[in-house]
């Protein structure tokens, strides 16, 4: 496997605190890799260390076989960075603005700038200080989308856009894909990553607690099943091996890791199966198996955001 984004072992502080304790990520060309954890989790002090911003206090870091600290100047030609909140020259258009940074990249494809302005609805004659924060934002993903390069580092880029136009990031990440480009996609939008990743990782308070593709990690985690029976069992014992059991008559609740399901359903036809439904865990319920069950959010992944506590206890280990 040819890898983008080589990370081991990476360790930054801030004075006497330290905000990454031995992290570890690794992106592959052509995949898009959500990086995923709530507020304060370290994503944006990783990215920084990846864009030669700040200097890793030890690990190994490598971009595009280079190191981000010393080869600053052709790794940025090689690559685009989009922030969560973007600053832009307050006196350029937004179409100078453009020119600017697809020129300090390697160059921009005009074809895909006028597209993308056309997708975004951006009007690129309006001078940087008159922008909006997500019009900012459209003007910093047109300039990534479009400019020749290997490897785009997004960090929080829909921030600022509203439904409609997320439909459109989603859409342009997926023919950034099919050409081959890497993505490094930082989020605490679940339904993003969901919607984008070919693998994920998840940080939590400065390092990788888990990470592979959605399906590696469904299949480390639980799928919850609800049956109606047509004879309620006497306990919950007599459906091992189904556990966290809820019995509620003939209605019945409960998870089992994903390759027994099958065993599972043969204890409960036992007691004969009128309805059944079984729910691998969305990338929520894998996010909150690390985030802890007092972060509880809405039980839907449409939509939802990962929530902000840093001290929640593991729900299911
Ligand atoms: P994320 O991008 O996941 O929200 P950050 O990398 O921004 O997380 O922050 C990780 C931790 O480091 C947080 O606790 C944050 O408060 C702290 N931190 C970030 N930047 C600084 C800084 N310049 N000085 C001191 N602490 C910082």
């Amino acid at each position: 496997m040819d890898t983008v984004i080589g990370v081991e072992g990476l360790v930054k502080s801030y004075g006497r605190f330290t905000a990454l304790h031995g992290l570890d990520l690794e992106v592959t060309r052509g995949e898009v890799h959500g990086f995923l954890g709530p507020n304060g989790a370290g994503k944006s002090t990783t990215i920084r260390v990846l864009l030669g911003l700040l200097r890793a206090d030890a690990g190994h870091v490598e971009v595009l076989g280079g190191d981000p600290w010393r080869d600053v100047v052709a790794l940025h030609r090689r690559l685009a960075y989009v922030p969560g909140e973007v600053s832009l020259w307050p006196g350029l258009t937004g179409g100078e603005a453009i020119d600017l940074l697809g020129n300090l990249r390697g160059g921009l494809d005009e074809a895909r700038r006028a597209h993308l302005i056309e997708r975004f609805e951006l009007d690129p004659t309006k001078r940087g200080r008159q922008y909006s924060k997500g019009n900012k934002q459209k003007v910093a993903l047109v300039a990534a989308l479009a400019s020749d390069v290997e490897l785009l580092i997004l960090d929080e880029p829909t921030s600022g856009l509203d439904p409609l136009m997320e439909m459109v990031f989603q859409e342009e990440i997926g023919y950034v894909k099919e050409q081959g480009r890497s993505v490094l996609l930082s989020s605490h939008i679940l339904s993003e990553a969901e919607a984008l990743a070919d693998r994920v990782s998840i940080i939590r308070d400065g390092v990788v607690v888990e990470t592979g593709t959605l399906d590696d990690l469904r299949h480390r985690t639980r799928t919850t099943i609800r049956v109606t029976l047509q004879r309620p069992p006497a306990a919950p014992a007599e459906l091992a091996p189904l556990e966290d059991v809820h019995l509620d008559g003939a209605h019945v609740r409960g998870t089992v890791e994903a390759e027994r399901v099958g065993e599972t359903l043969g204890a409960l036809g036992r007691f004969g199966i009128e309805a059944l439904t079984a729910t691998p865990p969305s990338l929520e319920d894998l996010f909150l198996r690390h985030y802890g069950d007092d972060a509880a959010a809405p039980a839907s992944s449409s939509g939802a955001t990962a929530s902000p506590s840093r001290h929640g206890r593991r729900a299911r280990d």
